[in-house]
């Protein structure tokens, strides 16, 4: 749904070529992804463009939320959850999330925490902690804390009961942990954050992120959280095989 770093894309104020670029691949709002998993649908953060980013993409049905950390370009657009508890029957929507994240939502969204919205049209969230193994009908979800500055982010394995396919998101860290690189392995799809050239405290750069691809050695990895320094078509040709530039609208059938 969304594939840029925290300032988004257009940068406000800059007039440089990817800010001004014509190619909707160089246009990237913050980011969060939707999964489908055998019609099960989970949402992974919601955006400060989440509304916007639903009605783009016609995001009709939600059955729980899972936010993998409290900064704003993640946590922002969950007061827009509001419309899927309309559409749950008028009850919360299940969030599962880490310590951090339950803080934030709690500090941030406190009128939201109910067990049915206060008013027809109001969020309201039930909080759960993220366990390391979520057991479902339709498959298995799975988490790992990844090192993000001085958070931690949940990272996500996604493992469909029909297909046996496996999807894995590991979105905001510096780096992966020996147990990420493991629960990675044998995944159809990797997403890692790639952010930039130069390196980040907090982040993978593109360097980072290419040789985290290269550990797992998954056939397709896709690199979000792209500042305005990462041309599209310019950086897809310097990456290594199997390691792609993910764009807003980006949809994978595994
Ligand atoms: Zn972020
Ligand atoms: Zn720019
Ligand atoms: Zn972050």
């Amino acid at each position: 749904m969304g594939t840029g770093t925290s300032q988004g894309v257009p940068m406000i104020a800059c007039n440089c070529a990817v800010c001004t670029s014509a190619d909707p691949r160089n246009h990237r709002t913050r980011s969060c992804i939707h999964v489908v998993m055998d019609g099960l649908h989970i949402q992974v953060d919601a955006a400060p463009e989440f509304r916007l980013q639903c009605l783009r993409e016609k995001i009709t049905q939600m059955d729980f939320f899972i936010l993998t950390h409290g900064h704003a370009d993640h946590i922002n657009g969950m007061d827009d959850l509001r419309r899927f508890c309309d559409l749950l029957g008028g009850t919360a929507l299940t969030v599962y999330t880490t310590d951090e994240g339950m803080n934030r939502i709690l500090s941030i969204f406190p009128y939201a925490i109910a067990e049915r919205p206060v008013s027809p049209g109001y969020a309201a969230f039930k909080l759960l902690q993220m366990p390391e193994k979520l057991e479902l009908p339709q498959g298995t979800i799975r988490s790992t804390l990844l090192p993000h500055g001085g958070i931690n982010t949940l990272g996500l394995i996604f493992e469909e009961k029909s297909s046996g396919k496996k999807f894995v998101y590991y979105n905001d860290c510096k780096r992966l942990t020996r147990e990420a690189v493991a629960l990675a392995k044998e995944a159809e799809v990797v997403v890692l954050d790639g952010l930039r050239v130069e390196p980040h405290p907090t982040h993978m750069n593109i360097e980072e992120a290419c040789a985290a691809a290269a550990e797992i050695s998954a056939p397709i990895c896709y690199l979000t959280h792209l500042t305005h320094r990462i041309e599209f078509t310019e950086w897809s040709k310097k990456l290594p095989a199997g390691v792609l530039l993910s764009y807003d609208g980006l949809r994978l059938q595994l």
